[in-house]
């Protein structure tokens, strides 16, 4: 089976692609739409310089070829969401090619990424209308395209979910950053692909891949033949149908985009540095600091916000262990509450330093740092640490067995914790019980 994914991702500028028009959401359908992005004739688009800055900074996180010189070309094809009869898109000489993005050890080959302009909307009406919105119309597109490097739905899913990270944090996209990524998935199980069109949700991408495989076994197996054809996926009913018979790309005929113009990107290019990806993060912390793969991965998946305070940590107090071990502990566990507060993450390190040079007990800071973090007062957080350890302390001096079982299978921690839940009735949130649980268990072991 082979599979290969295009990704569409809007990009997070404040106008359309080639004209002036907001990007934001119209109150009502056709208002932000104007003589270009509506395709006028005599009118002359006008190239939006962050959708091109965030073009390069994806290619760069895909490890992609960027060429000196790109240009755009007319995508031709009848559709009514398309009023200038013609899609603005790349087609040779896009943004970046021959890339590669892994997924764990695994490299999954990126064809190319290009910048587009979306089309706009067709909502039907009844049985015999439709009507059009060209509010979306001219949006900055970025379509990453993946060799067919996929082996399974999972695979692609687990692939995706990564990307999408590593999307926002490249480019800066805000909201629901897995709503505002389409996909196109492609899928063979024999010879011909199929290709089911705008899948939204890494949960869906796998149904509707999951979906294809089991239906092209089954024609196999009977002895029929895959037709070559682009489906689309019904999310409620879980099934992909047949749209149209699929199209090769030489029937777009494409042409050279004239009014746009050639763009000379090499010095553009070489200007713009990115953040450092997910991956890339998790390998230098576990290369610098001597972190195990999981405990790194752990971290800057949590969030990149935590493995950067890991190493102010590190850098404040000169001692690795420390830091992996309250990062690990209290700080993970109250962590969304704080990342949610915008508060400053050096005020924890300071705690910290106190805490290294024998200041403050760890019982203190444990106080100190959650207090810090969740904005209650120290004597709230006093209080409920007391109750909740009495509660956890006397559960373990009754079940002495359960530190010998957590030196051999740290899950054992869940048993100790689901105890703390019911003795409490959710008095406090899990990430409290988490926390002090943790931090008493590794005080035994
Ligand atoms: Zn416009």
């Amino acid at each position: 089976m082979k599979i290969g994914l295009e990704i569409h991702v809007q990009l997070p500028t404040e106008s359309k692609m080639f004209c002036s028009c907001p990007t934001t959401d119209a109150d009502a359908p056709n208002t932000h739409v104007c003589p270009i992005c509506l395709g006028m004739p005599g009118t002359r688009p006008v190239m939006n310089r962050k959708a091109v800055e965030c073009g390069i900074k994806l290619a760069k996180m895909l490890n992609c070829q960027i060429p000196d010189t790109m240009w755009f070309s007319r995508k031709t094809y009848f559709y009514p969401d398309m009023s200038k009869g013609v899609q603005v898109t790349q087609f040779d000489h896009a943004v970046g090619s021959k890339g590669v993005y892994h997924i764990g050890k695994k490299p999954i080959g990126i064809t190319k990424i290009q910048i587009e302009e979306d089309p706009g909307k067709t909502k039907r009406f009844g049985d015999k209308s439709s009507l059009v919105d060209y509010n979306r119309a001219g949006m900055p597109l970025a379509e990453i395209v993946t060799d067919p490097d996929f082996s399974t739905p999972a695979e692609a899913r687990e692939f995706l979910k990564q990307l999408i990270t590593d999307i926002r944090r490249t480019i800066d996209l805000p909201g629901d950053g897995e709503r505002s990524i389409r996909c196109d998935c492609n899928i063979s199980v024999g010879i011909e692909r199929c290709e089911v069109k705008n899948v939204s949700g890494l949960r869906n991408v796998e149904r509707a891949l999951t979906f294809e495989a089991i239906r092209q076994t089954k024609i196999l197996k009977a002895g029929g033949k895959i037709e070559r054809e682009t489906r689309g996926f019904d999310e409620e009913r879980g099934v992909t149908f047949s749209v149209r018979k699929k199209e090769y790309e030489s029937d777009y005929g494409y042409i050279e985009e004239p009014d746009i113009g050639i763009f000379h990107i090499r010095e553009l290019a070489d200007s713009i540095t990115i953040k450092e990806s997910h991956v890339t993060m998790a390998a230098r912390l576990s290369k610098e600091y001597g972190l195990d793969e999981k405990t790194a991965n752990q971290m800057v998946l949590t969030s990149v916000g935590l493995a950067e305070l890991f190493e102010l940590i590190v850098k404040a107090t000169g001692d690795v262990q420390m830091a992996v071990s309250w990062t690990r502990g209290t700080i993970s566990a109250n962590w969304k509450a704080f990342e949610a507060s915008g508060k400053d993450p050096a005020g924890i390190s300071e705690i910290l330093v106190r805490f290294g040079k024998g200041e403050i007990t760890d019982v203190e800071t444990d106080m100190g740092i959650k207090s810090y973090m969740t904005g209650k007062d120290a004597k709230t957080v006093k209080e409920q640490n007391a109750d909740l350890e009495h509660i956890i302390a006397e559960y373990l001096d009754a079940h002495p067995e359960i530190i010998d079982e957590m030196r051999k299978n740290d899950k054992t921690v869940n048993r100790v914790i689901g105890h703390a839940m019911k003795e409490t009735g959710g008095k406090y949130s899990s990430s409290d019980i988490v926390s002090v649980t943790k931090r008493l268990l590794e005080s035994k072991l």
